[in-house]
């Protein structure tokens, strides 16, 4: 089963990730961690990203676009979860490609609907793990009582995101407004298409998401 988010920034993809990951043990792919990974590491592509992703701007495309082959292209056979990729049309092309090289499918392309006051409340107050890249709010962090991260069997890390700073949170929703609507509409004539409200509470999006996918 493979499988693609899409939607704003805040808009639950990488929540809902972690929930569909755990269920069917299924590959997380988000190019997000993936570039936040390379630069805690230090790597040649996490120092070109960081500008960008400081900034709430978009990495270019060559750069995700080889990431994502190259994670796809290994995968033997594993079911997989696409978060926060394809993010402009051109990517969206090129996965087009990558899945007809690699004979795969999505069987079922997910767009989580959510208004911008919702998404700018949930960004600002967005903690996430350093290890194991647990989302939670604020409140959840300061009221304790949390599962133990899944990485360091520990307490998670919890950290604020650069890009979830307020100046720069409403640059990436410009953003995402102006390059990634566009990809919308690319998949809204692909049969397994879905627009979900997800302003609900995230188990009840992830009831709708398996209800679809079963
Ligand atoms: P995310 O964790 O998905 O919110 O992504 C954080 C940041 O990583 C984005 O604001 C971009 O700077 C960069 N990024 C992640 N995925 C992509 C992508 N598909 N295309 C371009 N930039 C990306």
């Amino acid at each position: 089963m493979n499988v693609l988010f899409m939607g704003p920034p805040g808009s639950g993809k990488g929540t809902q990730s972690k929930l569909l990951r755990d269920r069917f043990d299924m590959e997380h792919l988000s190019t997000g961690d993936i570039l936040r990974e390379a630069i805690a590491q230090k790597t040649e592509v996490g120092m070109r990203a960081k500008g960008y992703m400081d900034k709430g701007e978009y990495v270019p495309d060559a750069v995700v676009i080889d990431l994502i082959r190259a994670r796809l292209s290994s995968l033997a056979g594993k079911g997989f979860i696409l978060d926060g990729f394809p993010r402009t049309v051109p990517q969206a092309q090129a996965l087009d490609q990558v899945l007809s090289e690699l004979n795969l499918q999505l069987n079922g392309v997910f767009f989580f609907d959510v208004k911008k006051d919702v998404l700018v409340n949930r960004l600002s107050s967005r903690r996430t793990c350093r290890n194991c890249n647990r989302i939670v709010s604020a409140d959840m962090v300061s009221n304790g009582k949390l599962e133990d991260c899944t990485v360091t069997s520990k307490p998670c890390n919890f950290y604020q995101r650069n890009d979830d700073l307020p100046e720069v949170i409403t640059k990436r929703i410009q953003v995402y407004q102006e390059q990634t609507t566009p990809v919308i509409d690319y998949y809204k004539s692909n049969p397994n298409f879905l627009t979900v409200d997800a302003a609900m509470p995230a188990d009840q999006v992830f009831q709708i998401i398996i209800g679809k996918l079963k």
